[in-house]
């Protein structure tokens, strides 16, 4: 493998190495389990496992589970199942932020001890108006200068499940005037009750919020480099001021780096769940879902996602990634690791009138043709052949090198054959080819004569049939829902077509769900989920070349 490339991350974290700051680096990936993981969580996975990799340190695998509402052990299981499938391992277990509710609670009575946090019995929308603007100073709460013993009886009480969801809150006694919004008293604790969470159960009543939970958290399982995106830049301070005031074994640090952002996709987990729930896709997995699970339906292989991140690097600037750049990750590996096979996806029969009826010939392929060591395959020939409607034309446009009345066309692989007579149907459409073939042609030139065309087939004997789906962008537009528009409105409709009736070579008869292939001249594909022996589905992961902005 090629030396990592580096990034500011990497050089600080060399650098701490190399002052002894550290002697092993701890990062985390800390997904709330809300929903399924997507390619932009790929970039913070390979950047966190990968930095542990890389330094010979480790990454925690963490649950950032304090909003339990939303979450649910359906996407705690998908969640590993996809970090796995990327590559990683984390260590001998999974860590919750539930687990620390405890240890939390108690950092909580520390910060009250010091006058640091207080109970406050302002309502979410007081609590709002309170807050003051960007330009206007916050005004303090009621509720500030309550004891410490009032404070430490309250807080208990809360625990308790006295008091009515939104009655009350914790927050942290810093600095109503600061100019930074996030350092006015913000809120560390929530009432929610009769909520049943999926790991504690009811066991709590009371729930930390994010800023409070993620730099303990991180203290305490021993991090080190804290990676984030960069919205959370202006929440460092808070971070800062969390692990300063109550008494943590280690100083983690906070490092933000810009988000992925893809054309033609969206990665926010609100909108997925809506498409999800709304039905609008088939599930998490669909293959027109930028989800880990989707792109791994789609036929996605792990190595082109990391390579993919890999390859769009880690700065502190925003952009917006073309989708050029995710597909030519993936085409570079399946050229290079997915045998090649025929299938016709819109057939046209051709009957070679000059073939004896029950004559079949078993022809020769290799698996791939830069790669020996996938050996070779038997491909039947006889007198009924698939091809691909698209072809053959009748008019031919100027420059149609394949098939056309009266001319001639190379079958891949097999001989020259010649368009001798058009069969129509009442409409006029043709639907069967009668041909000749040149018996001298296999894997030689034809005599005096040039041809030009090299078109795909399938034996129609031995032929597998096949549902392919072919999928477009999921959105019609290169950034959804801007301007404040519905994003909904924004999704391609002809985003998915269904082909039925596709003729494979026979080779593919045992192809099993999750294996890939190069259909020669159309693209790369994977077995679906859904495949079935007497009928093979599969998915058009990418198309042999680039079409984006086409
Ligand atoms: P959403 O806002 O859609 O719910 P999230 O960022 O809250 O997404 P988390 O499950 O909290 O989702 O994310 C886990 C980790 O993945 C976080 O550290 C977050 O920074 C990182 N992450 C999420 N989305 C991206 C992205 N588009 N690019 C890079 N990292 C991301
Ligand atoms: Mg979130
Ligand atoms: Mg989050």
């Amino acid at each position: 493998p090629a030396a990592p490339v580096t990034h500011f991350i990497r050089q600080i974290v060399a650098a701490d190495l190399a002052a002894g700051k550290h002697q092993r680096i701890v990062t985390r990936f800390p997904p709330e389990p809300n929903g399924y993981l997507h390619i932009g969580h790929a970039k913070s996975i390979v950047l966190n496992f990968g930095l542990a990799e890389d330094f010979g340190g480790q990454c925690n695998l963490r649950f950032d589970d304090t909003n339990p509402l939303k979450e649910s052990p359906e996407f705690v299981a998908s969640i590993q199942a996809d970090v796995r499938w990327l590559g990683f391992h984390w260590g001998e277990r999974v860590f919750f932020a539930s687990d620390y509710f405890e240890q939390l609670y108690a950092f909580a009575l520390e910060l009250i001890d010091q006058r640091l946090a207080y109970v406050c019995d302002l309502s979410a929308e007081d609590t709002r108006a309170y807050r003051g603007t960007l330009t206007e100073p916050g005004r303090d709460s009621p509720y500030r200068e309550r004891s410490v013993a009032e404070n430490r009886a309250l807080f208990e009480r809360m625990r308790a499940g006295e008091f009515d969801d939104g009655s009350r809150t914790l927050r942290a006694r810093i600095d109503m005037a600061s100019p930074n919004i996030n350092l006015r008293d913000p809120v560390l604790y929530r009432i929610k009750r009769g909520v049943i969470h999926h790991q504690t159960g009811n066991a709590w009543c009371l729930y930390p919020t994010y800023d409070f939970t993620h730099p303990l958290s991180d203290a305490l399982e021993g991090v080190t480099h804290s990676l984030c995106t960069l919205e959370f830049e202006d929440h460092r301070p808070l971070y800062d001021w969390c692990i300063e005031h109550v008494s943590v074994p280690t100083k983690p640090r906070q490092i933000e780096f810009s988000r992925l952002n893809l054309e033609y996709a969206v990665m926010s987990k609100r909108i997925l769940t809506r498409l999800v729930e709304e039905g609008l896709v088939a599930g998490w997995d669909d293959p027109r879902m930028p989800t880990i699970a989707g792109l791994r339906r789609r036929g996605y292989t792990p190595e082109s996602i990391r390579d993919f991140c890999q390859r769009i690097g880690v700065t502190k600037s925003d952009n917006l990634v073309e989708m050029g750049m995710l597909e030519s990750a993936i085409r570079d590996h399946l050229d290079a690791s997915a045998p090649r096979a025929m299938v016709v996806l819109r057939p046209l029969k051709v009957v070679l009138e000059n073939w004896p009826a029950e004559r079949v010939e078993s022809l020769e392929a290799a698996r791939h043709p830069k790669d020996g060591s996938m050996g070779t395959r038997a491909i039947p020939f006889g007198r009924e052949l698939w091809i691909d409607r698209e072809d053959f034309s009748e008019n031919p446009p100027k420059g149609f090198k394949r098939l056309v009345p009266g001319g001639e066309v190379r079958l891949r692989n097999a001989y020259v054959i010649r368009c001798e007579e058009i069969i129509h149907d009442p409409d006029g459409t043709p639907v069967e080819l009668r041909a000749s073939v040149d018996l001298d042609t296999l894997g030689c030139n034809p005599q005096g004569r040039k041809v030009k065309g090299v078109i795909h087939w399938v034996a129609a004997q031995s032929a597998v049939t096949a549902e392919v789906r072919l999928y477009d962008r999921l959105f019609s537009t290169p950034s959804p829902g801007a301007g404040g528009r519905d994003m909904v409105a924004d999704l391609n409709p002809a985003s998915l077509s269904v082909l039925t009736g596709c003729q494979a070579e026979a080779s593919l008869g045992a192809a099993q769900p999750g294996e890939r292939f190069q259909f020669e001249r159309e693209g790369y594909f994977a077995v679906d989920d859904d495949s079935q022996a007497d009928c093979l589905v599969f998915n058009r992961t990418v198309t042999l070349r680039d079409t984006w902005g086409k």
